[in-house]
């Protein structure tokens, strides 16, 4: 065996921090992923000899660009535009677009590095990507969101192309962004192509593209729930954000029949319970969308309690949904949630959870969905999308809402293959990391060395 083999995990984690130093987020991504797949690779030593997981954990390819534009006042702000396209094994590199102040490399490559193993659960031809920028939309005119998006796309369309790499959206970027940055790659490259997903029906969206990624948090509880001979039937559900994930995940856990008692912002969550019902769901749209407004007046509107500053993960509650960014569950949330009699947690938004309230919920034996299953519904429906545009041709709601739960309930069923203990125990951690990793390694496995 060459000496170059790495066969230890910590050696590989030493090896990844080196070459990536200071990358908190890509760090705890690579080793949530790594922990699982080299037990499962250790009696399958090819994979070892090939570098399969030190060559995932490495990029394709990294652009970072200068974003500059012009403000309402006629000032010219300079903004960092990024695109990881981390893996095409098995398909154009494909993942969101995210518009935050927080957005550094780090954060992009965790993402990517993840979006490849979700994009392979889904069973659809998609590789791993994800780009953004430090741009805030929040406070910015429209015209100025305009300016930027098509400054943005000026430089990413040489990128990206519909065989090529296909973003969508993510936080800061919704149908307004898509539709700025489609405009100006079709007027830069004269094509009318499906480079972006997450697009307006009028120029080539899917239906229940916007709502499949609450949906889907949704269907794999329920999926959990009944492979433990349960429901969600009457369950009383806590959920975090009051953004695009959060709002279909409490529409959906209404139609099941269970109860969303709580929703929350940047600044603090509302606690209802009589349940958050399909009226009350109508204003917090309305409230979020129309009048960018805050969670608190929810409370006053319909007589609640809002507590400021804080999480929702202290209410007691049978399962959780956290769908409003990442590392939201400390894990004092978790051991509160574990302690309040939480049976389950199914993760809406990317990587919610603290690497140790994972550790806890798995410790506990919960139901716990990690985000690169629970919220890959959107994902897929943007694959669908893709699909739709390649053939030019919009498929009708009922056909993608059945294609959206057979793909979760899949899955599930995945997780449990991969993911089962000895006791009878889903680990789906493990399940989801295992199973993601082995269509991508076996794709490259067939390529050689690339
Ligand atoms: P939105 O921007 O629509 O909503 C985000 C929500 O989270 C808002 O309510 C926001 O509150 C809240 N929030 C943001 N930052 C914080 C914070 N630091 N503390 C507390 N609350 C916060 O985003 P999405 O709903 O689209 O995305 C939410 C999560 O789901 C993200 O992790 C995203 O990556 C993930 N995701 C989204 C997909 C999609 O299809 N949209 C697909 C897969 C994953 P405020 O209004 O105050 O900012």
């Amino acid at each position: 065996m060459p000496e170059t083999q790495i066969y230890d995990l910590d050696k590989f984690m030493d090896g990844l921090k080196r070459r990536n130093p200071n990358e908190t987020e890509f760090h705890q991504a690579v080793y949530e992923v790594a922990a699982n797949v080299f037990p499962y690779i250790d009696d399958k030593p090819i994979y070892h000899e090939m570098e399969i997981m030190r060559r995932i954990a490495e990029p394709d390819r990294i652009v970072v660009f200068r974003v500059c534009w012009e403000d309402d006042n006629g000032r010219i702000r300079v903004n960092r535009g990024y695109r990881v396209q981390n893996n095409n094994s098995i398909g154009p590199y494909k993942g969101g677009i995210r518009f935050h102040p927080s957005v550094t490399l780090s954060v992009l490559k965790f993402l990517a590095f993840e979006q490849t193993f979700k994009n392979s659960l889904t069973g659809l031809p998609m590789g791993g990507g994800k780009g953004g920028s430090d741009f805030n939309p929040k406070g910015k005119s429209d015209n100025e969101v305009m300016r930027f998006c098509q400054s943005f796309m000026t430089e990413l369309h040489r990128h990206v192309g519909d065989d090529i790499d296909v973003p969508a959206g993510d936080i800061g970027v919704g149908a307004r962004e898509i539709g700025f940055m489609f405009g100006q790659y079709k007027r830069l490259t004269n094509r009318f192509s499906g480079v972006l997903t997450g697009k307006g029906m009028e120029f080539g969206g899917s239906p229940i593209r916007t709502e499949a990624t609450g949906y889907g948090a949704v269907y794999f509880m329920e999926n959990m729930l009944k492979h433990r001979g349960d429901s969600l039937d009457g369950k009383s559900c806590l959920i975090s954000g009051s953004g695009n994930v959060a709002t279909y995940a409490v529409e959906k856990i209404t139609q099941l029949g269970g109860k969303a008692v709580t929703m929350s912002d940047s600044s603090g969550f509302i606690h209802d319970p009589a349940g958050i019902d399909s009226d009350k769901l109508a204003y917090i749209v309305d409230l979020k969308t129309n009048r960018r407004g805050r969670i608190e007046q929810y409370a006053s509107e319909f007589g609640v309690d809002f507590y400021e500053g804080q999480r929702p993960w202290g209410v007691p509650g049978d399962v959780a949904f956290p769908c409003a960014t990442q590392n939201e569950i400390s894990t004092e949330d978790a051991t509160t949630l574990i302690k309040n009699g939480c049976q389950g947690v199914s993760e809406g938004a990317n990587m919610p959870t603290e690497q140790d309230g994972i550790h806890a919920f798995l410790g506990a034996k919960l139901l716990f969905a990690p985000s690169k299953a629970a919220n890959a519904g959107g994902v897929a429906v943007s694959g669908l999308e893709m699909s739709q545009n390649s053939a030019r041709i919009t498929w009708k709601e009922e056909e993608l809402q059945q294609l959206l739960r057979d793909i979760m309930s899949d899955i599930h069923n995945s997780c449990v293959e991969y993911g089962s203990d000895s006791d009878g125990y889903v680990d789906y951690v493990k399940g989801a990391n295992i199973s993601g990793f082995i269509k991508v390694a076996d794709a490259m496995l067939a390529y050689g060395v690339v």
